[in-house]
């Protein structure tokens, strides 16, 4: 699929990503598999719903060294199919710019490497041995493809594959924070890694951010009719697609209810969830801001 001479990749995913994002993956942790995306107890709900702003004082206010950069490593393409994408994302310097970004707020232990290239599976992941972050130019079609399907233009499918790609960048690269930074998660790391994009994404970066959380919850959507509760898939370390869905939902929402009420009144998330989506993303905000701190530049 020639998806470059469509339109300018220009404002493709890794462009927009200022601060901070075996494998770590998004899709499965099987990821040769291609068409694979808790309620708090009762008396915890209104804390969360209702609870005052945590402090948001670092954990460790101790500003750590930088003793190691993002850099971008242009690997060979080995499928024609894909051979004009990747020209454009070299001339384009999509990574270059999402690199000097990151450089520029972040500190890091050692270097990280950041990749795009075809990888003969739909997948994006981060690998703690060498420590990349690659997105495979095959998730970028699997994205336009099911955007295609549910109905949407070439053009808007072209969007929102660049806006659901921006949320799954954000994802690997909380995943590489996770495992650089050797921070806490108390609790399931791919969710902690879909927290920590919708946290960058709503409150970092605009409308581009929230088009990139909408665009990823529609892609949970869209697969989760494909109706695939194989065991494999329930047993995967990764929320159900559905699941994964209704969070990004209630993220949206919770980052500020008035402008996303549409969420709720059309029915789309439950009321019973939705009271407790504002007090849910501002933990995660306020999470991953006390753990970023250290490693923030001035
Ligand atoms: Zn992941």
């Amino acid at each position: 699929m020639n998806l470059v001479s469509r339109k300018n990749l220009a404002n493709m995913t890794l462009s927009v990503v200022i601060l901070f994002a075996g494998s770590a993956c998004f899709w499965s942790s099987e990821r040769s598999s291609v068409d694979d995306p808790a309620e708090p107890a009762e008396e915890n709900v209104n804390a969360i719903a209702t609870n005052q702003p945590r402090s948001t004082q670092p954990v460790n206010p101790a500003k750590r060294r930088d003793e190691g950069d993002f850099i971008v490593q242009h690997l060979d393409v080995t499928s024609p199919a894909y051979q004009e994408f990747d020209r454009h994302v070299r001339s384009s310097r999509l990574l270059e710019d999402a690199a000097e970004k990151l450089n520029r707020s972040l500190s890091l232990p050692r270097d990280v490497f950041l990749r795009t290239k075809d990888c003969k599976e739909v997948n994006a992941f981060y690998d703690p041995n060498d420590r990349s972050i690659t997105i495979c130019y095959e998730l970028m079609g699997h994205f336009y493809r099911i955007f295609k399907s549910a109905g949407e233009s070439d053009e808007k499918a072209y969007d929102k594959m660049n806006d659901a790609v921006r949320f799954v960048f954000v994802h690997e690269l909380g995943h590489a924070l996770i495992d650089q930074y050797k921070l806490p998660v108390a609790g399931n790391e791919e969710d902690a890694a879909d927290r920590c994009s919708a946290y960058v994404n709503l409150k970092e970066l605009g409308e581009d951010g929230a088009r990139a959380v909408y665009a990823a919850a529609d892609a949970f959507a869209i697969e989760s009719k494909q109706g695939d509760n194989s065991k494999r898939n329930l047993a995967d370390e990764h929320l159900l697609r559905e699941q994964r869905f209704y969070n990004s939902l209630c993220m949206i929402y919770g980052s500020d209810p008035e402008k996303h009420s549409r969420i709720v009144e059309g029915g789309y998330l439950p009321k019973e969830r939705a009271v407790r989506c504002e007090g849910e993303f501002r933990r995660a905000v306020e999470s991953w801001v006390s753990l970023l701190e250290p490693w923030r530049k001035a």
